[in-house]
């Protein structure tokens, strides 16, 4: 009933080059997978190649953040009415590094979950504990807080135009990926948490796993009950590993 979703999270990555690189190959090697749905996330300036490249296939695309803000004096930042003319459909809010490296937190991130929407895009939003949380046992306190955000700023509907991440943090880009059954508790609270306030919205959000999901872990990962799909950093950037783990959905 939920169609996976595989997104890849290109990060900081990438030249005009190797974009077209990228591209080309994971378009060329698509073929007949999409029983999940494929989505790639390249920085801002190679949006419109992105276009170009992927319109016409079954392939969508997004970006990795937006502002808060509408339009207007904010130097350096991008609206999401912007990233929505270039034709994404997604984009990833909330990102781990977004909140340690610069600083967002649960209400600027529900900020951007719900701005998203409101330019007709689809949110990616991600949650999840560090080492040290996990290690203090307060896992679930921390993907709740980071979910009740969202659903204090803009109601449980909000979670019928979402993707969930969850992606702990201890295992992002580090080569250490949780347990299918890690994953899967985590999963399975984030689900209980929003079928708290609706049924029918749990039963239909999409959460991703991400965090080291390679093409020789991802088909275990994704065989769990409530997990749909993946969001991939490192394997995204090479298009034989992203297609794999697309196939394994
Ligand atoms: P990773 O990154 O697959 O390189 O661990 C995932 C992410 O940060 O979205």
């Amino acid at each position: 009933m939920r169609k996976p979703l595989v997104a890849g999270n290109w990060k900081m990555n990438g030249s005009r080059a190797s974009v077209t690189d990228l591209l080309g190959g994971i378009r060329a090697g698509i073929g007949e997978i999409p029983k999940a749905e494929v989505a790639v996330c390249p920085p801002f300036p190679f949006l419109q190649m992105t276009e170009e490249a992927l319109r016409g296939s079954s392939i969508a695309w997004g970006a990795q953040n937006l502002c808060t803000e509408p339009a207007g004096a904010f130097t350096g930042e991008v609206a999401g009415s912007m990233i929505r003319e270039f034709g994404c459909t997604y984009v990833i809010v909330g990102h781990s590094e977004r909140r340690e490296y610069y600083g967002e937190d649960n209400q600027v991130v529900a900020r951007k979950e719900a701005m998203a929407r409101e330019r007709g895009l689809v949110p990616i939003l991600c949650v999840g504990e560090t080492l040290a949380q996990r290690e203090a046992g307060i896992t679930s306190e921390v993907v709740a807080d980071q979910l009740d955000a969202v659903l204090e700023l803009s109601g449980v509907s909000a979670f019928g135009k979402t993707v969930i991440a969850y992606e702990p943090v201890w295992a992002i880009g580090t080569g250490l990926t949780a347990t299918p059954e890690q994953a899967q508790e985590v999963h399975a609270f984030i689900r209980g948490r929003i079928a708290e306030q609706s049924a029918d919205v749990a039963a239909g959000v999409r959460i991703l796993y991400g965090g080291s999901m390679k093409p020789d872990n991802a088909a275990d990962l994704m065989a769990q009950p409530d997990i749909d799909g993946g969001l991939i950093g490192g394997a995204s950037l090479k298009p034989n590993d992203f297609l794999a783990i697309c196939a394994a959905a």
